[in-house]
């Protein structure tokens, strides 16, 4: 994906790790290890998104996307290492667009990233519509509706969220830890739960739910969503 990413964040080494991470994955990025610096930066490069900490010397990461909802509409993905709800409706209230727990695992904020990148832009993209098309399913990641040749299909929240993390990123390989933490949002937890939750999605959604076509199990990695299911309309 071609995007240019600014992390702004003070632990200069964890900064350097999601940089490395984001370069694995064709995204460019710089590094501000401070709210002031961000802004410098952005006064002379163009950026597709933000990735921004909280906790920073100076200026803090709620400052900083104050300061910054005044003049851009630039996606902000915050990294908070402060725990609970209260950040998340702060941020949300101040114009952040997505959150990331710390600590967190590098695969699961690139595809969140990733996926943050391709929602702001097919919403510009007024000539299409923000839905995902694989063979006869349309997925529509906002609404939380599936369906197949225009019938709808139930899933629970949950399923559905496992289904879009892997829809948005297809060919990727997931590990059940990977999947639990994107989409249960903690870095432990009953991690068999995944495993359960692919089930019952393939029964939904797979022919032979036994020999499935659209969620791929690779052994020892993980899932993967078969990328030659989709049609790629960007
Ligand atoms: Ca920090």
């Amino acid at each position: 994906m071609n995007a240019k990413v600014l992390i702004i964040e003070d632990e200069l080494e964890l900064g350097e790790l999601v940089q490395l991470y984001l370069s694995k994955d064709g995204i460019d990025s710089d590094i501000a290890v401070s709210a002031e610096a961000g802004f410098e930066n952005m006064s002379d490069t163009a950026y597709d998104l933000i990735t921004l900490d909280i906790n920073l010397p100076g200026m803090d990461g709620f400052e900083f996307l104050q300061k910054l909802r005044q003049k851009s509409e630039i996606p902000v993905l915050i990294l908070s290492a402060r725990e609970g709800d209260e950040d998340i409706v702060l941020g949300l209230g101040m114009g952040a667009d997505e959150f990331v727990n710390k600590p967190f695992a590098p695969k699961v904020l690139v595809a969140r990233i990733r996926a943050l990148l391709r929602r702001v832009r097919s919403d510009l993209d007024h000539s299409a519509s923000s839905s995902i098309i694989f063979d006869s399913f349309n997925l529509s990641p906002e609404g939380y509706h599936l369906e197949k040749n225009g019938e709808r299909i139930i899933l629970s929240t949950k399923e559905f969220e496992v289904l879009r993390f892997l829809v948005q990123n297809p060919g990727t390989a997931f590990s059940p830890d990977d999947i639990y933490q994107a989409v249960w949002g903690q870095e432990f937890g009953d991690i068999s739960t995944v495993a359960v939750y692919i089930q019952r999605i393939r029964k939904k959604i797979e022919e032979d739910p036994s020999n499935p076509e659209y969620i791929l199990t690779i052994h020892g990695r993980g899932y993967i969503f078969n990328e030659r299911k989709l049609k790629d309309e960007s």
